[in-house]
């Protein structure tokens, strides 16, 4: 069973996993993976090079985000080609880390799994949720940055409301982590009453 996990910014996404991973459940983090299969060395950073040409690494040989950027940047065409290449990639990577896990079941933790429809590929989804005050206070004062900066990028997330009605389930974090832990712990629980009882040993012939 795959449990996909998402939220806005600051709203608790990363302190519910860390919680579920204590609790001995497996976490993979969709933002690492797409780091990862353009790391040195993968074949899609490779595929890459050859399209967009050398300029688009830095001098030791990594991807360069900000000249990749620019190159797709209104032009369709090139981020429709980049988002067939490495969409596919990510989606091998994610799935091979949850099926290597021998946990009772697996957690998927995406900012964007509702935008990106990753929740398609997960057996139940989790938004953790809280007021865009709540969240815009929690992330000044993880980040810093003004009140301006948090609302922009929040405004380019999916609405709340969206989120809500797309969610199987969801954690209202607007109480205190005590309260966050209580109610990962109560879910958690729930999802493994859904799990098949492992039948004990047959006796051997
Ligand atoms: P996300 O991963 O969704 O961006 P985080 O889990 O990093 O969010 O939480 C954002 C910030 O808010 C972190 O500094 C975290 O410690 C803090 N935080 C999360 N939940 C609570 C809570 N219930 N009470 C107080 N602070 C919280």
């Amino acid at each position: 069973m795959i449990i996909g996990l998402t939220g806005g910014i600051g709203s608790g996404k990363s302190s519910a996993a860390l919680i579920f991973e204590r609790l001995g459940i497996g976490c993979v983090d969709a933002d690492r993976v797409a780091r990862e299969v353009v790391e040195p060395g993968e074949p899609a950073l490779a595929a890459i090079l050859d399209h967009f040409g050398a300029g688009i690494l830095t001098t030791d040989g990594h991807l360069n985000r900000a000249a990749l950027r620019d190159r797709i940047f209104q032009d369709d065409e090139q981020r429709l080609w980049l988002e067939a290449l490495l969409h596919p990639a990510i989606r091998q990577r994610m799935q091979q880390q949850l099926a290597a896990f021998q946990s009772p079941y697996a957690l998927l933790v995406a900012p964007l799994l509702f935008e990106n429809d990753l929740d398609q590929g997960c057996d139940e989804s989790v938004l953790i949720d809280v007021s865009e005050d709540i969240q815009i206070r929690r992330v000044i004062e993880r980040d810093g940055g003004s009140e301006a900066q948090a609302r922009a990028i929040i405004d380019r997330q999916m609405s709340r409301a969206d989120k809500r009605a797309r969610a199987d389930h969801i954690i209202d974090n607007s109480g205190t982590l005590a309260e966050l832990e209580a109610a990962v712990v109560a879910l958690h629980h729930s999802f493994m009453a859904k799990l098949p009882t492992q039948s004990p040993p047959g006796p051997t012939s």
